[in-house]
């Protein structure tokens, strides 16, 4: 087994069922730098300063890492199945990528372990891990290493596995031979850009982040402008309507889950209603290493308010009006606007 081969098997032992490697140019200039620098320059990023602020790392890797020769990309499929009720579980209000153990948690014990394993057996001298929140590129780096394209939803699609997925890499300070770069199998599709309920794309692979529910669900943990909580589609947290639609996430083509992504959570069987009176402690119980906690506890509440305010369940009025009291005005304003849609969804009395 040549050296490139070995590094892959190690990966794949240490639970990532996708893998492939990429080479840095001698330059240190990421693949599709020029679309980041172009996306930031139109401003299509909102509120995601971060992004802004790592924009020199992410276009070049040898900004903060001068030593890499190659980034080792990985993936796994955490599962794209719906879960629970519309209008009745919170669940089914949640992006799936949220459903089980936080991702990030899960890929950095790996990751470390696996940038571990590298050293010991002297692949490497010097390697570097991210999972989401590093200076990387990685969708851009997980297609030049043959994963997946990145298609017209802007998601990392793989061929078999689809784009339920989530990506970590690893910067390796060895030379290696690359994996052939994934070719875009979208075609004459246009699904996702017409399924997305805010016209977040302005073109094929082009997404406004001023106009996702991501970015207002999760991002700015559901404090937005009243005229965008009727946009947000029944969505708590997150949204996945540019992924369900998308032909490589047919069920009949899904594989099978990673299986501490896809292990369930203590949350799950918690009601739109119980979501809007949760308690702190109960936020803090429930949801202990899971994904939405970077919603927080408030913004998670406003999400499922939001949710309520789209569904018009009567079901919920006393969850809603229980939130009338609370001690946080955004919580109350929120809840009252839900009570409002429900009155308005009301069917009117019969006239004499
Ligand atoms: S996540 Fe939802 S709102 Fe954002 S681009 Fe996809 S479909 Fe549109
Ligand atoms: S829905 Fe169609 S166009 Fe969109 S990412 Fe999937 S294959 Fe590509």
């Amino acid at each position: 087994m040549n050296e490139a081969d070995a590094i892959k098997a190690l990966a794949a032992e240490h639970g990532f069922a996708l893998h492939g490697l990429a080479a840095v140019p001698p330059g240190g200039q990421a693949p599709q730098a020029e679309f980041l620098a172009a996306w930031l320059a139109e401003g299509r990023h909102g509120p995601l300063h971060y992004v802004a602020q790592s924009a020199a790392a992410r276009g070049n890797v040898h900004a903060r890492f001068p030593w890499a020769r190659s980034v080792l990309c990985v993936g796994a499929y955490y599962g794209g199945e719906p879960r629970g009720q519309w209008g009745r579980d919170f669940i089914a209000h949640v992006a799936r990528y949220a459903h089980g153990r936080d991702y990030h948690l899960v890929f950095e014990k790996r990751l470390k372990s696996l940038a571990r394993a590298l050293l010991d057996a002297g692949h490497v001298t010097q390697a570097r891990y991210y999972v989401d929140a590093g200076p990387v590129l990685e969708r851009a780096w997980a297609q030049a290493a043959g994963l997946g394209w990145v298609g017209k939803n802007a998601c990392l699609i793989h061929p078999r596995h689809g784009s339920f997925l989530v990506l970590g890499e690893i910067l390796l300070d060895r030379a290696l031979p690359p994996d052939a770069p994934a070719t875009d199998r979208c075609g004459t599709c246009t699904r996702c850009l017409e399924a997305c309920p805010t016209q977040a794309f302005t073109a094929p692979g082009q997404l406004d982040a001023r106009r996702c529910i991501v970015t207002w669900n999760l991002e700015q943990k559901g404090l937005v402008p009243e005229a965008q909580w009727t946009e947000h589609h029944g969505w708590a947290a997150g949204c996945d309507v540019c992924q369900t639609v998308c032909p490589y996430n047919a069920p009949a083509r899904a594989p099978q889950p990673d299986p501490e992504l896809a292990a369930p959570r203590p949350w799950h069987g918690l009601s739109l209603a119980e979501a809007i009176g949760l308690s702190k402690a109960d936020f803090d119980r429930l949801f202990e290493a899971s994904a939405l906690r970077r919603a927080g506890w408030k913004g998670l509440r406003l999400g499922a308010l939001t949710a309520a305010g789209e569904v018009r369940q009567e079901a919920l009025r006393p969850a809603l009006e229980a939130c009338q009291s609370d001690a946080d005005a955004d919580i109350r304003a929120r809840a009252a606007w839900a009570l409002s849609r429900l009155e308005a969804a009301k069917p009117e009395p019969e006239g004499r």
